[in-house]
Formats: C-alpha cells, structure tokens, sequence
C-alpha cells in the first residue's frame, strides 16, 4: 500500500507539558487511521501539528513526498473536522459547503451544483436554503463534512467529530464517514477517545499514552494482542492474572497451567478478552479447561456477565444473553490457547492490585 501521510520524529511541548513525544506515524492512501487515547494523551495537537495550526519542535509532517513543516495551512491540501463544525451563521447550508470553492475562485454555478451534489451525498438535499441555527446536531456536523470534501482535499482530520452527539446518531454518522470514505477514496485520520468508535471505522488505531504512540495495529491485533496491560485495559480488557511462564505453559499463581499459542518466559501477566471464554455446564475435552463456580450473573440486554470463581482465581466472561446460568452452579470455562496473551511485568503494572 502506498504510504500518503509520514509523521517524522514529531515534539510539541507547552511549556512544562510535553503534548506530543517523538511521534513517528505513516498512515497510507484510501486508509482510515484512528488515533486513540485517553483525554489529555496528545492526539488533538497531534492533528493541528498536521493541519498547520500549530508548529512543531521537531520533526517533519511528509505528505504524498512533500514536507509540508513550512507551508501554510491553506496550502497543505489538508481539511479538519472539529467536534462541532464551526459553522458561518450567517450564511446558509449551501453557501457554507460552497465556500471552499469561492475562496478558490470558482464561479456561482458551479459552486451550487456541485454543493446540491455534495449535500446528497452527505443526505441533506433539500437543506442548501437553511441557515446553520435551523439544524439539528447531526445535521450540522454533515455540513460540515460537506464543506470539508468539497474541496477535495487529499488529506481529510477529523478531531472527536462525533462525541457530541448521541450514541443512536453516532453510529448513523459512523457508516455515513465510513461511505464518504468508500466513494471518495479520501484518507482520514480519525480522532477519538471511544475505544469502540476506533475499531468501528479504522482499518488500523494507533494508540497513544502521555504524548507518546504505544501500539499501532488493526483493531483485532489491538484487542487481542495488546502490547502490555495499559494498552489491555484500555482495549477494555478485564481479566488479568500473574503467572511464570515456560515456553507455552503458563503457571498461574494458585498452579493451575495454562498452554498457549505464544512462547515466553518470566514472570507475566496473562490475559484473556472475556467474551473469548467459553462455558459449559459439563466437563469438555479441551485444554485450558477449568471448573468453576458461577458468582454473579449479569444480563446486560445484548449480553450476558458471569464471574466465575475458581479458587483464588476470578475470571469475567461476557456470553450471549440466553443461555441460562444460575448463582452456585458449577460449570467449566475452557480459555481456548489461542485466546490467551501475556505480557511481561513491569514496573508501571497495576493489573491485580
Ligand atoms: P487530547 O486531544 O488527546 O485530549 P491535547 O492534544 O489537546 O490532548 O493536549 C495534550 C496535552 O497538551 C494536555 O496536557 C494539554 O493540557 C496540553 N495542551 C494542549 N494545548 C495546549 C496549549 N495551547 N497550551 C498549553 N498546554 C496545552
Ligand atoms: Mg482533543
């Protein structure tokens, strides 16, 4: 795949706040790329770096082979999408989406119709009249949205553009985003702080921490493979537990051995996603399979929580909301070795305590 936006050795500090930390970050043509992170992590000055707003420290912002550190925002062929739109007020839907276009010199008829076309596809035809106080929330971001791909921009940010809307509306938005990018090509760098908003519309999350990226990866290998337990519990992780491992066999602190897939060794922290645990209400010839006791049972609408007790050991499994456990029922949990990840203890682990 062809490599379309390079963030080099990339620092911006605010004086005693280091934002962003040598940020290095290639994101290629047509690709969706979610930068993820908790509040504060550096992901918006990340993006105003590559929008021209704000000036790095160091390092060097590369797009199509070009390095843009020294041209002005307006040059750079790059568009940004705020959580609200910033809309002109004054102006209607269709004189705002058309804009770009008269700021570039192009002649009203053309503005409009390729406004008109816009609009379609972004499904407000009909709205080209309205002023920007006359629409909803959602509506108001789909101008937005407009006004930014009018101008066919090769590089489309958009900075936590759905997290002032309702969830219903969020997800409407997100396969809206996700068509736009079909039909369009564009690439866009997606911020968020939802871990699920991430690994619904990107093809691959590039996961920051205190300014600097921790993992980048398809949203899969995010989940089930997570570099270490901060990138675990943010992935939504919740089974942790200390182990010494052998090779593929993994001996967890009340004895009981696990087999994987993955070779290490040392003191670990082991983890399984807790939808990946299977129950069953009998003994099954499998590895990984351990008898346990169910403590509490959730149902949760469109899945069902269960804590399993096996001796010391407290593992969370989220299974589908039919089937019908009880409190005190002994079943057996089968951890399939494909499922179960570890990685080493360090010391900034805070998993268990
Ligand atoms: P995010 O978008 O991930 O929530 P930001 O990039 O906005 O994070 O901020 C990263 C860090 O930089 C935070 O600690 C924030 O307080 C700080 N910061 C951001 N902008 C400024 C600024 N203009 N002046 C001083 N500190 C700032
Ligand atoms: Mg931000």
């Amino acid at each position: 795949m062809m490599e379309h936006l390079l963030l080099q050795n990339l620092t911006k500090r605010f004086q005693d706040v280091t934002a962003v930390q040598d940020l290095w970050l290639s994101v290629n043509a047509g690709e969706i790329l979610a930068l993820l992170g908790p509040s504060g992590c550096g992901k918006s000055t990340t993006l105003q770096m590559i929008a021209g707003m704000l000036r790095p420290d160091t390092g060097s912002i590369v797009l199509d082979g070009k390095t843009l550190n020294a041209v002005p925002p307006e040059n750079r062929d790059i568009a940004l999408v705020l959580q609200r739109g910033l809309l002109f007020p004054h102006l209607t839907v269709g004189e705002n989406v058309a804009f770009g276009l008269k700021m570039r010199g192009v002649n009203r008829v053309d503005r409009e119709s390729k406004a008109k076309l816009i609009l379609s596809q972004v499904q407000l035809e009909g709205f080209a009249n309205r002023k920007p106080a006359e629409l909803s929330g959602g509506q108001a971001q789909r101008v937005a949205l407009a006004r930014s791909l009018i101008i066919q921009p090769k590089l489309l940010l958009l900075d936590e553009p759905l997290s002032a809307l309702d969830a219903n509306l969020r997800e409407e938005m997100q396969e809206l985003i996700l068509r736009l990018q079909a039909d369009t090509g564009i690439t866009m760098l997606v911020v968020t702080h939802d871990q699920s908003e991430a690994v619904v519309m990107a093809q691959r999350i590039a996961l920051m921490f205190d300014g600097r990226l921790r993992q980048v990866a398809p949203p899969e290998q995010l989940y089930g493979q997570p570099v270490d337990e901060r990138t675990a519990r943010f992935m939504g992780g919740v089974n942790f537990f200390l182990a010494e491992a052998r090779g593929t066999q993994w001996t967890l602190e009340n004895r009981q051995i696990l087999t994987s897939q993955q070779p290490a060794e040392g003191r670990v922290w082991v983890t399984i996603r807790p939808e990946q645990i299977q129950i069953f209400p009998a003994p099954i010839d499998a590895v990984n399979c351990i008898q346990a006791i169910v403590t509490t049972n959730r149902f949760m609408g469109t899945q069902r929580r269960l804590t399993l007790t096996a001796g010391d050991l407290t593992l969370q499994v989220w299974t589908t909301p039919g089937q019908d456990w009880h409190i005190d029922q002994t079943v057996w949990a089968v951890l399939p070795l494909d499922a179960v990840w570890c990685f080493p203890v360090t010391e900034t682990s805070t998993a268990g305590q």
